[in-house]
């Protein structure tokens, strides 16, 4: 599995449609200061379904949009897709080529899909979360975060094997299954005090 292309359209500096083609092997991104090679981690990071304004270095998510240029205006959508080879099939998913997209409007609402199909976020999730890819894989490493995973505690360094492992899923999984879990009981609890008074 490698990372084939990444097209950007209207997400921060890139305003017209950019794609960026990765060969196997390490790819670099030079560029004068400010030019946007931190936009383009952004943008891989972003894709792959984060949610954090502040990972993404922005104050609040619709900060990922074009904002204008004095020579170009705004833009109303960020989209960014991300093809990815799956010919070793490390990706659940029956197709030899996956392009997972995301595309965020300035009014508000949010698309994602794969290969086309529209789809929930937790959908991309868990497809990359057991490649070892992924929005908290660590597989994007900022400024700054080497220090912080030496300074982990050690909680915070299960945390870091847990998704190695691919347990994250699960734990999340579990989580959300207890909170529905939670609410039915109170739905319980009511029901039986209606029928306690109906009697
Ligand atoms: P450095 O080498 O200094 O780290 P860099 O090449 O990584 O720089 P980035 O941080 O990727 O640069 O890009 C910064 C540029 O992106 C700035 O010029 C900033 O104005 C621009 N930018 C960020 N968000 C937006 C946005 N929403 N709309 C337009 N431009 C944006």
């Amino acid at each position: 599995m490698h990372l084939k292309t990444l097209t950007l359209r209207g997400f921060k500096s890139f305003a017209s449609a950019t794609t960026l083609s990765f060969e196997p092997g390490i790819t670099c991104v030079v560029g004068p200061n400010g030019s946007g090679k931190s936009n383009v981690v952004d943008a891989l990071s972003w894709v792959m379904g984060e949610q954090g304004a502040k990972s993404l270095r922005g104050g609040k998510m619709e900060d990922v949009i074009f904002a204008g240029t004095s020579g170009r205006p705004p833009l109303g959508r960020a989209e960014v897709a991300l093809t990815i080879d799956n010919t070793d099939g490390a990706l659940p998913i029956e197709y030899t080529e996956v392009t997972i997209s995301r595309t965020l409007f300035r009014s508000g609402g949010s698309e994602y899909a794969i290969n086309g199909s529209g789809c929930r976020l937790l959908d991309i999730q868990e497809l990359l979360s057991d490649s070892g890819i992924g929005r908290e894989m660590h597989v994007v490493v900022g400024q700054g975060q080497l220090d912080a995973v030496l300074r982990a505690t050690p909680e915070d360094r299960r945390g870091f094997v847990e998704e190695a492992a691919g347990v994250l899923k699960h734990r999340k999984r579990k989580e959300k299954a207890l909170r529905k879990l939670e609410a039915m009981q109170g739905n319980l609890a009511r029901l039986t005090d209606l029928t306690t008074e109906l009697r």
